[in-house]
């Protein structure tokens, strides 16, 4: 998921036509007084911090200054500020508009009608959660014909503007349309969606990539930071890992099996840290790539789990053999493998011939693993 701060977001909005307020980015106290003080940013000004969580109106992350010397100093009591777990080193700051009304929209996926949705409200400015239901507009929006001028006016309708009002949304809800598609965004939400004059401006952007896309937006590489090296490597060579807090390894297939298998763990008293899910492989040198990975992580201790299906047993045994003769000495952990379904004999047996018992119980194997990485600490 590549969620874009809201400078990026509306940097994207004005590739579309969308109208916005004249701004900038600050990264200083003293930035935002040179912005504000050489006319980049018109006075009075918003200063906002760029955090991806919302609420920050409420939160005091949103403040206001008719001066650079203000703009300096509300930049200065942004930055560095911890605002929900995350620290502000970016303020936005905007030309402060005369707001008439605060609506809301946004392009979402509905996953249950797998669809894309127009939500419209006239109550914006606020969380979308907190609005009561009866004053939300959705319509499905199809994507073959597209936003349609009938889905346009219904949406204007529920904002109850009219007029010169109307058109301009209209002409907005077009522009963030086309951006949804065309940037392969799960969310694009305008919250608020102000009234000013006779016309609409953006003056907030959320925007979520969807993650699948990624691939098609190399422009936003640079902000996909949620992910450690080891992670970012498993995902170009499309292995599913992820890395937690634990110490012990788990390699499963299937999603279900793998997080079975990290409860199963935490209930007995196991830190699960890394895990591997192998899905529907059949090739061992995959085994062996994921495993090899997996090991980078220095688990105390690896929990193999397998429900032998599309994966059968002894590719995962043969990758994982050929795995472990890679690992250097120092970096080699207790590893206890279950391995269970469609060719289970073949894959026990490769196993054994290379010195790993594998056990047949869940409880059982649960326990040595985490006595294993105690034991080892
Ligand atoms: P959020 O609370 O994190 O969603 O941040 P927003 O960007 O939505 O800003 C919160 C509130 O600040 C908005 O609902 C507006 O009331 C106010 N605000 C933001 N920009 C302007 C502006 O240009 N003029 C005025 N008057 N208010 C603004
Ligand atoms: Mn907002």
């Amino acid at each position: 998921m590549v969620k874009l701060a809201e400078w990026r977001g509306k940097e994207m909005f004005r590739k579309y036509g969308v109208p916005l307020p004249r701004g900038a980015v600050a990264r200083s106290p003293e930035e935002a007084e040179s912005l504000t003080a050489k006319g980049a940013v018109p006075l009075p000004c918003v200063v906002k911090a760029q955090v991806l969580a919302g609420g920050r109106g409420k939160g005091g992350a949103v403040k206001f200054a008719s001066s650079p010397a203000e703009a300096r100093a509300a930049a200065a009591s942004i930055l560095g500020l911890e605002f929900k777990g995350e620290v502000v080193r970016e303020v936005l700051l905007e030309e402060k508009l005369a707001i008439g009304h605060e609506f809301y929209v946004s392009f979402t996926l509905d996953r249950a009608a797998r669809i894309p949705i127009l939500i419209s409200s006239a109550k914006g400015g606020i969380e979308i959660e907190s609005v009561d239901d009866a004053a939300i507009d959705r319509q499905p929006v199809h994507p073959f014909p597209g936003l349609t001028s009938f889905e346009r006016r219904r949406a204007a309708r529920s904002l109850g503007v009219s007029g010169s009002v109307a058109k301009s949304l209209d002409r907005v809800l077009g522009a963030l349309w086309q951006a949804f598609q065309a940037e392969d965004a799960e969310l694009i939400e305008v919250n608020p969606l102000a009234q000013v004059g006779d016309g609409v401006v953006a003056l907030d952007a959320k925007v979520i990539i969807e993650d699948d896309a990624a691939f098609r937006h190399p422009e936003y590489a640079e902000i996909r930071d949620d992910r450690t090296p080891l992670e970012e490597i498993a995902r170009e060579k499309e292995i599913a890992f992820v890395q937690l807090d634990g110490n012990i390894g788990v390699i499963a297939n299937g999603a279900g099996l793998t997080m079975a298998t990290l409860d199963v763990l935490k209930e007995f008293g196991g830190d699960p840290g890394v895990f591997l899910d192998l899905g529907g492989t059949d090739d061992p040198n995959k085994v062996t790539e994921a495993f090899l990975l997996m090991a980078k992580a220095k688990p105390r201790a690896v929990f193999l789990n397998i429900f032998g299906g599309v994966t059968r047993c002894d590719t995962v045994a043969t990758g994982l053999v050929a795995a472990m003769k890679q690992v250097p000495a120092s970096d080699r952990f207790p590893l206890v493998a279950r391995i269970r379904g469609n060719n289970e004999k073949e894959g026990i047996a490769i196993l054994e011939a290379a010195g790993i018992t594998a056990t047949p119980g869940l409880k059982e194997s649960a326990q040595a693993v985490v006595a294993a990485a105690k034991g080892a600490a």
